[in-house]
């Protein structure tokens, strides 16, 4: 595996390399989930990029970009044992320049759920997916679904910019006893984890509402706002369709129910897609 430091290391590693490019980009401290979307792209093309970027751009003011998990060393272990040809690890400064040019999320899509409770959040990560898109020349990039606005969002921007690359969407890694997992997973405590739980219990609870015909979008939040009573604050708990907009009654196979809430200071999103 050659680790790219710099934007030239990248170039150079990828020009003997022919033939399909997998890229997975991705901010580190590297789980399972991260893992499942190595192997997708491993099966689907000859060569595999992964990146690790801690983003500044799509942290807003106050939130935990200073203490965002790094564990570098342990990460390009995790890339060398799953036969990643490249991992780009730049550093930010070789990413921005001054002026920057940049890009918006949409004024709509981009503004409501996450990117009402974290404006401009979804602006850095397009910015900077962007940029890794053109970087690593990807055929396939692969996101995964626990991050369904994200995903969304980078879909509108490949086709709005005509980039000429596949977005593969990866279903959602979990732990044995449900939880999500997530970078951010590090914060919580035994006791964090156990409330945190309950995100996958009031979804599961959804699911079992819609197979006994409710399909009245407010009346099943409000039965998984009972569920998450133990979280610290429910952010949203929302019954969108796949255009992000909010459903009265579900859809089957046009459904994506998502909830945020915060477990102390750390916020978990989770979601399923009906
Ligand atoms: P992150 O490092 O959190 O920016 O995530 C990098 C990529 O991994 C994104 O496309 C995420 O959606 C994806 N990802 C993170 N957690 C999971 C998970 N539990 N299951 C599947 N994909 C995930």
């Amino acid at each position: 595996m050659i680790i790219a430091k710099s934007i030239k290391e990248l170039y150079k590693a990828k020009k003997d390399l022919t033939g399909s490019i997998g890229f997975i980009p991705t901010m580190g401290a590297l789980h399972n989930g991260h893992i499942s979307l190595i192997r997708q792209a491993k099966d689907e093309n000859k060569i595999v990029i992964v990146s690790i970027f801690i983003n500044p751009t799509q942290f807003l003011e106050g939130e935990d970009f200073s203490t965002y998990p790094r564990k570098d060393l342990a990460d390009i272990e995790i890339c060398k044992m799953s036969k990643v040809d490249i991992l780009f690890m730049p550093s930010i400064d070789s990413m921005y320049k001054k002026d920057e040019l940049t890009i918006m999320a949409p004024a709509i899509a981009g503004y409501v759920l996450d990117g009402a409770s974290r404006p401009k959040h979804f602006d850095g990560m397009l910015q900077i997916v962007m940029k890794l898109l053109n970087l690593t020349s990807a055929t396939k990039a692969y996101f995964g679904k626990k991050d369904a606005q994200q995903l969304a969002l980078i879909k509108q921007m490949v086709n709005h910019y005509f980039l000429d690359v596949e977005i593969v969407e990866c279903e959602i890694i979990r732990e044995c006893n449900g939880l999500a997992m997530s970078s951010r997973n590090s914060y919580l405590s035994p006791e964090d984890k156990i409330r945190a739980l309950t995100i996958f219990q009031s979804l599961n609870l959804a699911i079992s509402m819609i197979f006994k015909k409710e399909l009245n979008t407010n009346v099943i939040k409000q039965e998984m706002k009972k569920i998450l009573s133990k979280v610290d604050k429910i952010e949203y708990v929302e019954i969108v369709n796949r255009d992000f907009h909010s459903l009265e009654s579900v859809e089957l196979q046009q459904t994506i129910i998502l909830v945020a809430v915060y477990i102390g200071d750390t916020r978990l999103i989770d979601n399923i897609w009906i």
